[in-house]
């Protein structure tokens, strides 16, 4: 792992999979695999919404956090189909993915309702995970540091230092996500220091050594010990291997 104090942070995106039984299955699992690992690594698993309920049993007092995928930045009110900080905190959740790829991309967030979104969480006094990440075009274009680095500072903004401690950032390329593609670890560690660096010239060099940036896309069993002995990757998020608890583990170990 890295050679900075950053404690290393893995989360397991189930994305819209499992089903209630599969669900609690799966996170029994990752406790018997994982549940010895938490004193070295944060770990974080975010079922779908309808099975926060049933998973968060089975964590129980296990140290593994309670993720959501997504919240809603309204306390309440007439806003049919959406979910509030309030409500996560009523099921124990810990921590909020916001901004991932899938959002900003299939359901087409903006960057202004990622950013109401991220200041909720903080609010709210839970911890988020903000996604940022270039297209292949993007990509191929030249802007990656520009899309990062934009789409950092707009869902930032307005956050405080203090709130800093509770922000982690998951630099996820949207072409290596579910595709099987992984960012060379060269690229990904270069990602990282342009975030890393933003967030110095946003906060400070002091917030930006403390900030936690994951890697995410196509990270397995196989590839994660490679990606995250790059100094600037502080764990990763991961989707398709976080449905298998022996690879899942793997990774965590791997980031240890
Ligand atoms: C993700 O869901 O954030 C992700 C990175 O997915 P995958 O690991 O499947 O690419």
């Amino acid at each position: 792992m890295s050679t900075t104090s950053r404690k290393p942070f893995v989360g397991g995106n189930w994305k819209m999979n499992t089903d209630l039984a599969s669900a609690v299955e799966l996170a029994d699992n990752i406790v018997a695999a994982c549940g010895q690992f938490t004193e070295k690594c944060d770990i974080a698993i975010f079922p779908p919404f309808p099975y926060l309920q049933a998973v968060g049993h089975t964590l129980g007092n296990h140290n593994i956090l309670l993720g959501a995928q997504d919240v809603y930045f309204q306390p309440n009110g007439a806003y049919t189909g959406e979910v509030s900080t309030q409500m996560l905190l009523d099921l124990n959740v810990k921590v909020v993915l916001i901004g991932h790829s899938e959002r900003r991309h299939v359901i087409l967030e903006g960057d202004d309702l990622i950013n109401s979104k991220l200041l909720a969480v903080l609010e709210a006094g839970l911890s988020a995970v903000l996604c940022v990440g270039e297209t292949l075009a993007q990509r191929d274009a030249g802007e990656t540091d520009q899309v990062n680095v934009s789409q950092l500072t707009s869902g930032l903004r307005n956050v405080t230092e203090k709130q800093m401690q509770r922000v982690t950032i998951a630099y996820e390329p949207v072409w290596a996500i579910g595709t099987g593609k992984v960012a060379k670890k060269e690229d990904a560690a270069s990602a990282h220091a342009v975030i890393r660096q933003s967030i110095s010239d946003l906060y400070s060099p002091n917030i930006a050594q403390q900030t936690r940036i994951q890697y995410g896309g196509s990270v397995n069993a196989k590839n994660a010990s490679e990606l995250f002995l790059e100094s600037q990757i502080d764990g990763g998020l991961v989707g398709g291997a976080s449905l298998d608890s022996g690879q899942f583990a793997a990774i965590v170990q791997a980031a240890i």
